[in-house]
């Protein structure tokens, strides 16, 4: 009988070491596994070379190690980058990696599609596809910090000819610092595969991030945040964007399942096990619909209840939204309201526009995907050769 092999990016340590287990293996195999597949970012079980040779014969013949195939791959003038990944049946997902002085960030994410359907997101306008697996999230991080670290390996290389041995080995494997789940999907709504995700992430024998360097964004689905509280506590955001039920409900229809009173409880809650003592709140600036003095004044009252810091997002336009950003003077007053009222606000930079790697903006026109393709290829993607030129 055909069994389908298995995936083991999609695995992480107590199903790695259990998968072992069953074929009499002690549990540091799976951890010399981890440590192959995800920090050296190893897909061949031959290039294994500490593994016993039966072992390595019995992995080949059951299990493989593999990304979702890279549709597209595009590189801003800024350094930011996106991958657009193929994960069958027509749907596409996104990954973008944004670098900065400090940090890394990879931006990836949870699901085809999503049906929360927020009237300003653009993913929330395909509808929703399917979740994805465990090896599908991992698995842009998997690949993104692999191509990034081959990427410093060729410039060290371009950059010191001689040092060929070397270049491969002294690439940073701490290129990716950070990762947020911010991409495409609620990751909420995709529990169980999520948190398997975030737990490699976490690994040491995988990418060893601390739980503060890792965000999990979220509309507010209240339950889950309770259970991520005791599951994996790792940074939260929440996508708040309106400071009232009547606007939240039809920004974020979510909000008629969990209200903002509700919300805000499970953030207290969410407080007492985060590994930061705030949250975050995300609020996307909105031309005229949530971005008046009066609705400043209101998230001030929010704020005043628990420990927050808001990150205000400029709207990123898709065609056919019907919405426009605010204005620069706009969001600055904005900003300076709730600044003046003891709340630390950040304004979030457009980063990757030429390549529209913004939030929200992730693989919009997904459902037309032979065009994008053609888009992208013609107009848009700058081959990576001419970037290293
Ligand atoms: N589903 C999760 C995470 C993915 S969206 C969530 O909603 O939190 C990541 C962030 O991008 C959220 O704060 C979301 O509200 C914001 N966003 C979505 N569409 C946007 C757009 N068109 N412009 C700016 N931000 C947007
Ligand atoms: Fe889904 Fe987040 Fe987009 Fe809302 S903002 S539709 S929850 S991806």
């Amino acid at each position: 009988m055909h069994t389908e092999p298995i995936n083991l990016l999609g695995l992480d340590a107590a199903a790695l070491t259990h998968l072992v287990g069953q074929w009499g293996g002690k549990p540091f195999r799976a951890r010399q596994l981890l440590k192959w597949i995800h920090q050296r970012g190893v897909s061949q079980f031959d290039e294994m070379t500490d593994l016993a040779r039966d072992f390595r014969a019995q992995l080949s013949e059951h299990c493989v190690v593999q990304a979702s195939p890279v549709m597209t791959q595009q590189h801003s003038i800024d350094g930011t980058r996106k991958w657009l990944f193929d994960v069958g049946q027509g749907n596409a997902i996104e990954s973008v990696f944004i670098p900065e002085d400090d940090r890394g960030t990879l931006c990836i994410s949870s699901q085809a599609g999503c049906n929360v359907a927020c009237r300003f997101c653009s993913t929330g306008h395909q509808g929703f596809n399917r979740n994805l697996t465990t090896a599908e999230i991992i698995g842009q991080l998997w690949w993104a910090r692999r191509e990034l670290m081959q990427d410093q390996a060729s410039a060290r290389l371009a950059a010191e000819p001689d040092a060929t041995g070397l270049a491969a080995t002294s690439a940073d494997p701490r290129v990716i610092s950070n990762v947020v789940m911010m991409g495409m999907g609620e990751p909420l709504l995709n529990y169980e595969p999520v948190v398997a995700a975030v737990k490699l992430m976490l690994d040491d024998n995988a990418y060893g991030l601390s739980r503060r360097r890792v965000t999990v964004s979220t509309s507010g689905v209240v339950p889950m945040m309770d259970r991520l509280s005791q599951d994996c506590p790792v940074a939260l955001a929440v996508s708040l964007h309106a400071p009232n039920d009547a606007l939240r409900d039809q920004l974020v229809p979510l909000n008629k399942k969990y209200p903002l009173e509700e919300l805000l409880s499970a953030c207290e809650r969410y407080l007492k096990f985060a590994p930061r003592d705030f949250i975050t709140f995300e609020y996307v600036m909105l031309d005229g619909i949530n971005d008046t003095d009066q609705h400043a004044r209101e998230l001030i009252q929010i704020a005043r209840r628990l420990h927050c810091k808001f990150n205000l997002i400029p709207f990123n336009p898709f065609p056919g939204s019907g919405l426009n950003r605010s204005n620069a003077a706009r969001i600055r007053i904005f900003s300076q309201h709730l600044v003046d009222a003891g709340i630390v606000t950040t304004v979030r930079k457009t980063r990757g526009d030429d390549i529209d790697a913004a939030c929200g903006q992730l693989a919009g026109e997904v459902r037309d995907r032979t065009r994008l393709s053609e888009k992208m290829a013609a107009q848009k993607s700058i081959p990576i050769k001419e970037i290293r030129a």
